[in-house]
């Protein structure tokens, strides 16, 4: 049970099939493919690569090309329209006597859509079940995304307060709730935290919760068993419809078709709708203007980037719900140092004290730093110099003009001399590069700013104080 949670995604391979292919070959496969398969999951998210790609099955590859199974034909015609390209090229790149991919249909009865079991639990033959009951149609709720479980800071409070609004009101207060920001920023963890309090204050409205992938499989699915009246029924029967990264369905014509009437009939009937999606509605592209504009009705709140105060807020609370002794230091350096989103965040502190757990022994800094040694290097290398001039400008209160200017004055100078020493500490550039960049400086200029730096760090505590903080930031 353990692995299968490890590997939640992992690809198949069917080794039964034993074509003239040596054994050997067929390791060699599956190596690729999960190669491919890892890298288009980063590529394309973890939703659709369980939809998509883990019911994929390599069947063996016979003159360069790898034949790949698949449950059903929609299955198959939406690999080849969506994956196939992509597969192929990351898979010549694995491996260049690849010529190609064929995707094909599983050689199972075509019994296969109606009754299949939910053998492997893989997303086609639940799907293709059809259920009439609404609860089933949601997607089950996490029960850890609640409102007390979400901390709140700047960058969401608008957001936490327009979810809390319309988890509490027994109206509609605005329609609908669009829900966005960037990956991992709590979207997701926002719409359950709406779903399961409406369910539990208010168990006669029904509400149905869903992912826009999850929303456009049913409805192709509908189309294909030529069922779409129940689909239609089903949807715009409900008091509360929440669709998830709305941002899937953009360029998807007909499903959008769809859902814009289900959108429409169930705004006319007064009944909630929340969204969520990775772009504003304006900003989503391959959207209908006239869906656009629907969308930007109601409330639009906007999930802004973390801060490092919410960051600690975040690793505190949830190192005190993981019943952990951190000491504070590990939290401000992880706070520092994870900038990219919570979900990263949070899998770091789980490291950490997963760690420390396994080998028995207490969490320290250097601890932290070893366990997270591969995700901290991965942080270290995307520091560019221009981000540096623009921290620096920042929190030396200068313009980032300033970084390039021919100005002498010691107000813009230092400042100049602490972004040229960073840039040598933080990234890879060499002494010319740098000067390069800050206005077509000489390299010896910058190795004086370096010497100076070095200098004054050593006098001067506050100023030591300020360039180790800007750092912490910058590796962050
Ligand atoms: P999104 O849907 O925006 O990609 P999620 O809602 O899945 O992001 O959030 C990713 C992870 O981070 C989840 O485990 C979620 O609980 C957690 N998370 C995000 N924001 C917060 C927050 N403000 N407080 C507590 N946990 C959060
Ligand atoms: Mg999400």
């Amino acid at each position: 049970m353990e692995s299968m949670r490890d590997m939640p995604g992992k690809p198949q391979i069917d080794t039964s099939t034993s074509n003239q292919s040596k054994n050997g070959v067929q390791e060699e496969l599956l190596q690729q493919w999960e190669l491919v398969a890892n890298h288009l999951r980063a590529e394309i998210g973890e939703a659709s690569f369980q939809s998509w790609l883990r019911p994929m099955t390599v069947r063996g590859m016979e003159n360069g090309i790898v034949t790949i199974s698949v449950p059903t034909r929609f299955m198959r015609d939406w690999a080849a329209a969506h994956y196939q390209e992509r597969m192929t090229e990351l898979w010549r790149a694995e491996n260049n006597s690849l010529q190609g991919i064929e995707v094909v249909v599983h050689s199972a009865p075509s019994t296969e859509t109606t009754d299949a079991p939910a053998k492997r639990g893989t997303v086609a033959s639940a799907e293709t079940r059809r259920d009439q009951h609404k609860d089933d149609l949601s997607a089950p709720l996490d029960g850890r995304f609640t409102f007390d479980q979400f901390v709140v800071g700047k960058p969401n409070e608008f957001a936490y307060a327009a979810a809390r609004r319309v988890a509490e009101a027994d109206s509609v207060p605005f329609n609908p709730l669009f829900l966005y920001g960037g990956v991992g920023l709590g979207k997701t963890h926002l719409m359950h935290a709406i779903a399961g309090h409406i369910r539990q204050s208010q168990p006669e409205r029904t509400v149905i919760y869903m992912s826009a992938e999850k929303f456009m499989y049913r409805f192709v699915s509908a189309l294909r068993e030529q069922n779409t009246v129940d689909f239609k029924q089903q949807f715009r029967s409900v008091d509360v419809l929440m669709i998830d990264d709305v941002q899937f369905i953009a360029g998807k014509d007909s499903t959008q078709e769809e859902f814009f009437h289900t959108f429409n009939a169930l705004v006319d009937q007064g009944r909630q709708i929340v969204i969520s999606a990775d772009k504003s509605p304006s900003d989503l592209e391959g959207m209908e203007e006239r869906l656009v504009s629907r969308l930007n009705c109601g409330l639009v709140a906007d999930i802004h980037a973390t801060t490092y105060e919410l960051r600690l807020g975040i690793l505190q609370s949830k190192a005190h719900k993981l019943g952990t002794e951190m000491p504070p230091k590990v939290l401000e350096f992880l706070a520092h140092k994870i900038t990219a989103n919570v979900r990263e965040l949070e899998g770091a502190l789980n490291r950490v004290v997963a760690h420390s757990q396994l080998v028995g022994r207490d969490i320290s800094l250097e601890t932290t730093q070893d366990v997270l040694r591969d995700l901290l290097r991965a942080n270290d290398r995307r520091v560019t110099i221009e981000e540096i001039q623009k921290q620096v400008a920042s929190h030396f209160n200068v313009r980032i003009s300033d970084m390039h200017s021919a100005r002498r004055a010691r107000s813009v100078a230092r400042p100049r001399q602490v972004a040229m020493y960073l840039a040598k500490q933080l990234t890879s550039r060499s002494l010319p590069e740098i000067g390069r960049k800050f206005g077509g400086r000489d390299h010896t200029t910058v190795m004086h700013a370096v010497r100076k730096v070095e200098e004054l760090r050593e006098h001067d505590t506050t100023f030591n104080e300020d360039v180790e903080l800007l750092r912490r930031m910058l590796e962050g």
